[in-house]
């Protein structure tokens, strides 16, 4: 394989907040990229945008793709808290080459998934053909504010705007997270899942290739809190099918996504 192929579509750039990551700028990102042969990637965002700056981070997320030759793309965010001001900015961001999705983030924003204040973003995501990218995770009894952001939570609206593309970030967490996240990819035409996260079963996506419809699961790492190299290493060694292998690390995103090809 000699040409930068993988769509990394789960990693961040910036200010890490909490974690420890010693490669937290888009340089060091491209050159990790370059190393692993990772055409493009999507930060989802950064902890500055989750903390209120989200104007500030929009503009530095799109130099940063004009920057790295349109190969680091970028969503903006939605806070429901805070909704006119963030619907405002997402219109116009939504006109910049490299803005491609909208993350949110129940428990970090402490409001339900499923809660009235959500649908304005899935509006704008019906509206303008914008995929929306969750946190999502499984109840946990030592992070209770995961129990926002369960996959069955959004389910609501995943039936409300059917055309939306939705995908199930950390593809539901641990558990039983996982099992809501396995069946809302197989009930639903709109709902897909990407692995980013610091989930390492063994023969994950052995149990994969036979639950969930092969272009519903994205490849995505988490970096730069994550190691890329690990999550690469888990799909390179999986023993599934090759048409598999590609549809994760390549196909499926830029279906969800829209990126050329
Ligand atoms: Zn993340």
């Amino acid at each position: 394989m000699k040409d930068l192929f993988i769509i990394d579509a789960h990693a961040h750039t910036g200010f890490p907040n909490i974690f420890f990551s010693p490669e937290i700028d888009a340089q060091a990102m491209l050159r990790r990229m370059d190393q692993l042969q990772v055409n493009y990637s999507i930060n989802l965002c950064s902890m500055r945008t989750l903390h209120g700056y989200q104007s500030i981070e929009l503009e530095k997320a799109q130099q940063e793709f004009e920057e790295s030759g349109g190969r680091i793309f970028y969503c903006g965010f939605y806070d429901p808290r805070r909704w006119e001001e963030d619907i405002e900015i997402l219109k116009k961001a939504v006109s910049q080459a490299g803005f491609k999705g909208i993350k949110i983030h129940p428990s970090f924003n402490n409001t339900p998934a499923d809660d009235e204040g959500y649908d304005p973003v899935w509006k704008i995501a019906s509206d303008f053909d914008i995929p929306i990218v969750a946190h999502t995770w499984s109840v946990s009894s030592y992070n209770p504010s995961q129990v926002l952001s369960t996959p069955e939570k959004f389910e609501k609206y995943v039936k409300k705007y059917p055309g939306v593309r939705f995908v199930l970030g950390h593809s539901g967490g641990r558990g039983t997270g996982r099992f809501e996240a396995i069946r809302m990819v197989n009930e639903y035409e709109n709902v897909y899942m990407d692995f980013g996260g610091d989930i390492y079963c063994y023969q994950y996506f052995e149990n994969m290739e036979r639950q969930v419809p092969e272009n519903k699961i994205l490849f995505g790492t988490d970096y730069p809190w994550m190691d890329l190299r690990s999550h690469l290493t888990r799909v390179f060694l999986a023993d599934i099918s090759t048409s598999f292998k590609r549809k994760i690390l390549r196909d499926n995103a830029l279906e969800v996504y829209k990126l050329e090809g």
